[in-house]
C-alpha cells in the first residue's frame, strides 16, 4: 500500500517520450561567432584536436570532444559555451543509405552485446545507467545480452587496444545477420585521451563497420538512448 500511495505522490518517475532536455547531460560546444576573434588559444589548447580554424571559421568535432572544458577556460572573450544539447549522435551517412531497410529490421527490438575494448569503464557505467528506472531502456525493447549469438549487434566502447581486437572480430561474427555496430564515446572515434597509446589501434571502425558514433567522454544516459534510438526510429 505504502508503494501505491509513493507512486500517486511522486507521480512518474521515468524520462518523458519523446526526450526533451536534459539538464544532467553535457553536449555540442557552441561558438559566438560575434565575440570570437579566432585567437586560435582554444584550438592550441585542445587535448584531443577536436577544433579547427579554417577559412576564417572555427569549426568544432563533437566526435573528438571528450567535454573537458578547457576551451571554455581559455577563451579570453568568453566565446565559448558549453550546452546540454546531448543530441549530437549521427549514423554513418554511407551506412545509412546502405543500410535503411536493415536498420528497420530493429524498429520495435534491439539487442546489444556490449563490449569494452579498452575503456576506462565510463562509458559502460553510463551505459548501465539506461537500464535504470528513469531512463528505462527496456520500454523502447532494448536489451543487453549475455551473448553476441543471441544479439542483434554491438555496442563497443574504449579505445580499440592491441589485445582486444581478435575477440572484438569474434564476437562481430558470432552475431547473425543483419547486425549494427555502435560506438560508444570519444575514444571508440579515434582512441580520445588514449589516442597515441603504444597499445591502442584507435578507431573501432578500422577493424568492424560502425553504424553510429555516440559522443561524449563518457556519453550521458540520456545521448546513449537517443542514439539507439536513432537506429531504431531511422530518423
Ligand atoms: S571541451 Fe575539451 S575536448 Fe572538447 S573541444 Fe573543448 S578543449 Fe577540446
Ligand atoms: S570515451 Fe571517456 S568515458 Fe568512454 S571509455 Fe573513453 S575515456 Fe572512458
Amino acid at each position: 500500500m505504502k508503494l501505491i500511495l509513493d507512486r500517486i505522490k511522486n507521480g512518474i518517475e521515468t524520462i518523458k517520450d519523446p526526450l526533451g532536455e536534459n539538464v544532467y547531460s553535457y553536449g555540442r560546444i557552441e561558438v559566438d561567432s560575434e565575440t570570437c576573434n579566432l585567437c586560435g588559444l582554444c584550438e592550441k589548447e585542445c587535448p584531443v584536436n577536436a577544433i579547427s580554424i579554417m577559412d576564417g571559421k572555427l569549426e568544432m568535432d563533437s566526435r573528438k570532444c571528450i567535454f573537458c572544458k578547457l576551451c571554455i577556460d581559455v577563451c579570453p572573450n568568453d566565446s565559448l559555451e558549453m550546452t546540454h544539447d546531448y543530441k549530437i549522435s549521427a549514423i554513418e551517412e554511407l551506412r545509412e543509405k546502405i543500410r535503411r531497410e536493415v536498420y528497420s529490421t530493429f524498429q520495435r527490438s534491439l539487442t546489444l552485446r556490449a563490449v569494452d575494448v579498452g575503456s576506462c569503464n565510463g562509458c559502460f557505467l553510463e551505459l548501465s545507467a539506461i537500464g535504470n528506472t528513469y531512463y528505462d531502456m527496456s520500454r523502447y525493447g532494448i536489451h543487453i545480452a549475455a551473448s553476441p549469438r543471441h544479439a542483434d549487434g554491438l555496442i563497443v566502447s574504449g579505445a580499440l587496444s592491441i589485445n582486444m581486437k581478435e575477440a572484438l572480430i569474434k564476437a562481430y561474427e558470432a552475431i547473425p545477420n543483419p547486425k549494427i555496430v555502435i560506438a560508444l564515446g570519444a575514444c571508440s572515434y579515434d582512441g580520445g585521451i588514449y589516442k597515441d597509446g603504444y597499445s591502442v589501434i584507435q578507431r573501432v571502425d578500422e577493424v568492424i563497420p560502425v553504424d553510429i558514433h555516440i559522443p561524449g567522454c563518457p556519453p550521458s544516459p540520456a545521448a546513449i538512448l537517443e542514439g539507439v534510438l536513432k537506429i531504431m526510429k531511422n530518423k
